[in-house]
């Protein structure tokens, strides 16, 4: 199935839908039946039939059966948010007494699932430095039921061998998760190297416009029907069918916006990397980033997310830095038309003036999120701001 046809032909039934080019938007909750007869075949197969929008939508099948097909996965289930397709691939797989080993640096409420949630049900996780799979290895213990990986990660960009880690996984019988929001389905397929199961913040590339909130889980069938028995049916945080109607519609410019940042990023990367006032710079299609020959083997593309250390002597040089942007906006998210910034500091105390520890995240770390706009304004807007330092 070539990219075109899964993102303008795959699940478009036009001919049920008066031959409309766009998808049909099928804002009902509630369907009904001819018969008591079609009423309770429908009602044996929530997941493959449409009964109740909790369960299954027209519209919303639509983009799980594109959003599946561009991951190369049997189907796919699409949620409220990437934070709750992750805590239903997790509670999926998890009962009292269970282990989970995750990324040291995992999204922020996966870390909190895991290290605050989950534990007051019995669940527990270890935090592991997973860029050496035998680190992982090392964590598993016989009760370990779900690897939970992030690659890269969506701040300093650590990344894991999927491959070695779904072999060391799949021959202790542990199931793997991988959170592959960075590099969208474009640039990287978890499941091509034996992982089970892959999360998405749909509300970052896949819409790709900064104005839905969605998340998906992608894997075989029965995994993603054991998740919908369970977390996705009881905990209901599913799409509306007018925020998945606006992620079919934002998918179809995926491969063109993907491509378009790319470029950017690599353009804003040499320039940073060469500027006197940028410490480090982390992107994982840079050559100095230490886990180069990893995302050139197993990412087929880059993204326009990359991570700045600003060389100034406390967090006051940062400030002045992002006050002084004039083209990226100051904020959280990424993935749409916006170029943005981030910097840690805005989560630190504002008198915080020291380094901080080892292994935590630097206090001078800017994540600045490549848009659409053109290279050469948002150069130019950095430039600007590095000279406030
Ligand atoms: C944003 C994000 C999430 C959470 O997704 P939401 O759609 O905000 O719930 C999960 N993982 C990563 C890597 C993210 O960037």
């Amino acid at each position: 199935m070539d990219l075109d046809w899964i993102l303008n032909h795959l699940g478009e039934e036009r001919d049920r839908y008066f031959g409309a080019v766009a998808p049909p938007l099928m804002q009902s909750a509630i369907f009904s039946f001819p018969t008591v007869a079609a009423m309770r075949e429908q009602a044996r197969d929530e997941f493959g039939h449409h009964f109740y929008t909790r369960g299954n939508n027209p519209t919303v099948e639509i983009l799980r059966r594109k959003l599946a097909a561009l991951e190369g996965a049997e189907d796919c289930l699409v949620f409220a948010s990437g934070a709750a397709a992750i805590a239903a691939g997790v509670i999926a797989a998890v009962s009292a007494g269970d282990h989970v080993a995750c990324v040291q640096k995992p999204y922020s409420w996966t870390r909190h699932l895991l290290a605050e949630l989950l534990p007051r049900f019995g669940v527990t996780a270890s935090f592991v430095d997973a860029t050496e799979p035998a680190h992982i290895e090392a964590a598993l213990t016989p009760r370990t039921r779900l690897i939970v990986l992030e690659s890269p990660n969506s701040l300093t960009y650590e990344l894991q061998d999927l491959a070695a880690v779904a072999a060391l996984a799949r021959a202790r019988g542990v199931r793997t998760l991988c959170d592959n929001s960075y590099a969208s389905p474009l640039n990287q397929s978890p499941l091509a190297f034996g992982i089970d199961l892959v999360a998405h913040s749909a509300t970052k590339y896949l819409n790709g416009h900064g104005d839905v909130m969605a998340g998906a889980l992608c894997g075989p069938q029965a995994l993603l029907r054991e998740a919908f028995r369970g977390p996705f049916m009881t905990l209901g945080a599913i799409p509306s069918p007018h925020d998945a109607w606006l992620l079919l519609r934002g998918l179809r410019t995926l491969p063109l916006r993907m491509q378009r940042c790319a470029a950017t990023a690599a353009r804003v990367v040499a320039f940073l990397e060469a500027h006197p006032k940028i410490e480090r710079v982390w992107y994982p299609h840079s050559p100095s980033h230490p886990q180069h020959a990893l995302a050139l083997r197993q990412m087929r593309g880059a993204s326009g997310l990359l991570s700045v250390a600003i060389r100034c002597d406390d967090v006051c040089g940062v400030e002045r830095f992002c006050d002084a942007l004039r083209r990226f906006l100051l904020s959280v998210s990424w993935g749409g038309y916006e170029s943005l910034a981030c910097p840690t500091a805005a989560f630190l105390p504002a008198a915080t003036r020291t380094t901080p520890k080892p292994g935590h995240v630097p206090a001078n770390l800017v994540r600045l999120s490549i848009g659409l706009e053109e290279a050469d304004v948002l150069i130019a807007d950095l430039a600007q701001a590095l000279d406030k330092v």
